[in-house]
């Protein structure tokens, strides 16, 4: 078995386990592999760089309100911790973030994790130009 962090289309983190890579890839080409926050199946692999990056508030709509069913409460754990393990090791660059990325990728910055806001925009295009990222949904907390 293996654990894949998988991000969807609009920007949701989440993880999940596979037999092995070929299954992973099967699973996704056919559809079958869906975000468990917006049930999209335009889903990737969102992990395996050290850049990270977390949404500014014109990204994603936190996990809050009536909807905080049990799934939701577990999404939202995953990811509080997943937030406190990325903030106790890497360097904050906030608004810098697509800079700084972008610098990392292309050598001109020594390699290490970093963390910031981007804009979706940006993440997409980051993304797209190759540049490891993962997108981490605000949660309802930053937002108060
Ligand atoms: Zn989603």
């Amino acid at each position: 078995m293996i654990k894949y962090a998988l991000g969807c289309a609009a920007g949701h983190a989440f993880e999940s386990w596979f037999p092995d890579s070929a299954a992973y890839e099967k699973q996704r080409k056919r559809g079958l592999i869906a975000c468990p926050e917006c049930a999209s199946t335009e889903v990737d692999k969102a992990i395996m760089a050290p850049a990270v990056v977390g949404f500014d508030r014109a990204g994603p709509p936190a996990l809050a309100g009536p909807l905080l069913d049990e799934k939701r409460r577990e999404v939202r754990a995953m990811i509080a911790d997943m937030r406190r393990e990325i903030e106790a090791n890497t360097d904050d660059v906030g608004a810098n973030f697509p800079a700084v990325a972008r610098a990392i990728h292309a050598g001109d910055e020594p390699e290490r994790a970093i963390r910031g806001q981007a804009s979706r925009e940006e993440a997409r295009a980051l993304i797209e130009e190759g540049v490891g990222v993962l997108p981490i949904p605000a949660l309802a907390d930053d937002m108060n």
